[in-house]
């Protein structure tokens, strides 16, 4: 009920509150709340959503490897093998969560741990995070050439965990069944076969204080990351069911590949093997053997059991990117001037001269954003302000004025 004194002055049907000793007075249909209510309630919601997002984080939603693949579909193009190996590695890894508290019998299942070796920009970060969106558990990405060994400037690898848990809302439970893409692991590969005599502080060093977070143990992480914070609580956090997913464009290791398969070959005399060999794409043969040749130190790569490759980007499957996904950039442009009330559409040779320059600047994927941003900028910037356009088409002629005025040009690689 509304509180309405004689005076006719409204309080907070809640805390009684009157208007001077509030910001602000919420009217409902018979009552007020004051904004200290309105703060308070929202905090109780939050907890009780996240008491709840942590029950069925308890018994999490199986979905098969066929459901992953098909969600992964939506989102990433191409990559078939990289997918395939994904939904069954994140399937058997929630299997086994679901499975260790009522599991008595002494068969364990190991962790399935991940290493995707590809080009820049093919869409392994964007792998990692799609699954952790359908999975719907927190999910962080960090860079491995910003970690060094405790003692050094830089990050701790400790700060990995930091980030999971501030991606999780520092809710620890949900934390611990987090996935965490690891970028770049190549560059902290030690930079010659042998084991090194002097110590390596930026590649085996980093390899050596991600081992002890990859297999499954207690952390101390410091919640405010860093050594900014001294006197910070620690919180200590389990990794064992943190999934970890690296990545990495290991530059130059097809040279290691073709290497190792011609000695294979030609010690078995697989005169046929070498014949379907697909030498335009490599890397689908990667094997453990391989990262090790690179520098990853064997512990390392043990505790990444599960290796898969993505195919470099084609013509066909840039044009794919730029149109398909469901929140391909095409759509993404048309939804920004749906906002403006303003029909956007391309003409065909448009997607296409957008790919081709992608190409040509052998910019990849990330480069059809730039090249689109460069395009639509003076639209972006003077029809919303604009009335009397309701519809916008982008033709060659347009594009291509555009472009050629754009600063882009100068990211031409040689
Ligand atoms: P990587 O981690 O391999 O360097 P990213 O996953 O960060 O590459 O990809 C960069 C961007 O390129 C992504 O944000 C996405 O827009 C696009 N992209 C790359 N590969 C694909 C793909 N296979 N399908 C859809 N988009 C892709």
């Amino acid at each position: 009920m509304a509180k309405q004194t004689k005076d006719s002055q409204v309080h907070c049907s809640f805390c009684g509150s009157g208007k001077q000793e509030s910001l602000m007075l919420v009217a409902g249909i018979d009552a007020h709340i004051c904004d200290k209510c309105i703060a308070q309630a929202s905090g109780i919601l939050e907890e009780e959503l996240r008491s709840k997002r942590n029950k069925s984080l308890g018994d999490i939603q199986l979905t098969r490897p066929v459901e992953i693949k098909k969600h992964l579909d939506q989102y990433v193009v191409g990559q078939d093998d990289a997918k395939r190996t994904l939904a069954v590695a994140v399937y058997n890894h929630y299997k086994r969560l679901s499975q260790k508290v009522s599991s008595d019998d002494e068969i364990e299942i190991e962790k399935s741990n991940m290493i995707m070796v590809g080009e820049t920009g093919t869409g392994k970060t964007l792998l990692a995070k799609t699954i952790a969106k359908i999975l719907n558990v927190p999910f962080c990405i960090c860079d491995a050439t910003v970690l060094t060994e405790a003692g050094y400037v830089g990050e701790d690898v400790e700060s990995i965990l930091t980030r999971l848990l501030q991606a999780a809302d520092y809710d620890v439970a949900a934390a611990e069944r987090g996935i965490v893409y690891i970028d770049e692991v190549d560059k902290i590969a030690r930079k010659s076969d042998n084991p090194s005599i002097t110590r390596d502080v930026s590649g085996e060093g980093v390899q050596q204080a991600l081992l002890k977070i990859l297999e499954g143990t207690v952390v101390n992480v410091p919640p405010q990351g860093g050594r900014k914070h001294p006197d910070q609580k620690m919180i200590p956090i389990n990794t064992s069911n943190i999934l970890f997913i690296c990545g990495g464009a290991f530059d130059g290791i097809e040279k290691k590949i073709a290497r190792r398969m011609k000695t294979q070959a030609i010690g078995y005399s697989m005169e046929r093997n070498r014949e379907e060999i697909d030498h335009n794409n490599l890397l689908k043969y990667v094997t453990p053997q391989d990262l090790k040749s690179f520098g990853l130190i064997p512990e390392l790569i043990g505790r990444l059991p599960v290796i898969t490759y993505l195919n470099p980007l084609d013509r066909e499957t840039l044009l794919l990117i730029l149109t398909e996904p469901k929140n391909s950039l095409i759509k993404q442009y048309r939804k920004l001037f749906e906002y403006e009330e303003i029909r956007l559409d391309f003409d065909e040779e448009v997607t296409a001269f957008i790919v081709d320059k992608a190409m040509e600047y052998k910019l990849g994927a990330r480069g059809l954003r730039s090249i689109c941003e460069a395009i639509m900028l003076d639209a972006m910037f003077e029809l919303p302000s604009r009335k009397d356009v309701r519809e916008l088409v982008i033709t060659l002629d347009y594009a291509k004025e555009k472009f050629s005025k754009s600063e882009i040009k100068k990211l031409k690689v040689a």
